[in-house]
């Protein structure tokens, strides 16, 4: 299997041959599956009653997730909601190719959806508060604006020999927007800082990134992979990923103002 480096290094390999990125798909939690690859996160939540797909991913890695998608055993067709986390092109750009093969509906945040539109035409707009259930699973979204206007993040509980726990993800963590050459939109970084003190009031036990380094997801994958603990379990590193948002934030800060 290809063994991953140094992040940029390997990210450009990967952008010009897309299957260099693909890992394994396995389950992390409960009903909770990651079906992505190297570049950008995909996750699978089963909830007895159908499938629902977070961040579908770039189109050119789409063919990476349907096969992941098959060799846990499932079908395409019981996907029934794609959530977007945010319209950039990593995360959103298969949107369309997914809900066309499944006829799933897809979701993005209220203020996403102009920019979105380049990608897919939006079902349904989810604004703070707003939650989705399907099968046994409510997720409940938080409205993160930040690294793009309308990021959405959600939590959701899942069961595990008879514990339940608390998976939460943040929708938009990249400070690369921050620059402001590249600002998504006027006064991200003050809605940034005030969107990372919301998430520090979640409490979140199984964090799951919607990019791989976010929480070392293929370190933890090769660890589950051959039988070992499950280190997604971690009360801890929730808090310690917003504390290293915010110190990158800073730093971009300090670095543009220079
Ligand atoms: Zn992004």
């Amino acid at each position: 299997m290809f063994r991953f480096g140094k992040m940029y290094e390997r990210l450009k390999d990967i952008a010009v041959k897309p299957w260099l990125g693909k890992m394994m798909p396995f389950r992390i939690i409960g009903g909770v599956y990651f079906v992505g690859t190297y570049q950008a996160s995909c996750h699978l939540v089963d909830t007895g009653d159908g499938l629902i797909m977070i961040d579908p991913g770039y189109s050119k890695t789409a063919y990476l997730v349907l096969d992941s998608i098959y060799r846990l055993g499932f079908h395409p067709q019981d996907i029934k909601y794609i959530v977007n986390t945010h319209w950039h092109v990593d995360h959103a750009e298969a949107a369309e190719a997914f809900s066309d093969l499944t006829g799933a509906k897809t979701l993005i945040g209220r203020d996403d959806a102009e920019k979105a539109a380049r990608y897919f035409t939006p079902d349904i707009l989810v604004d703070d508060g707003d939650t989705l259930t399907l099968g046994n699973t409510r997720i409940r979204f938080v409205h993160t604006p930040g690294h793009t206007k309308g990021t959405i993040s959600f939590f959701f509980d899942v069961e595990e020999n008879g514990k339940t726990y608390r998976v939460g993800s943040f929708g938009g963590a990249g400070t690369n927007t921050m620059v402001r050459k590249a600002f998504d939109f006027d006064g991200c970084r003050e809605e940034y800082l005030a969107s990372l003190n919301r998430m520090r009031k979640e409490r979140v036990d199984v964090f799951i990134g919607n990019h791989t380094w976010n929480n070392d997801t293929y370190g933890k994958s090769l660890k589950l992979l051959a039988g070992g603990e499950n280190d997604f379990i971690n009360d801890k590193i929730w808090i310690e990923f917003l504390d290293n948002c915010e110190k990158r934030l800073l730093k971009v800060i300090a670095e543009d103002s220079m």
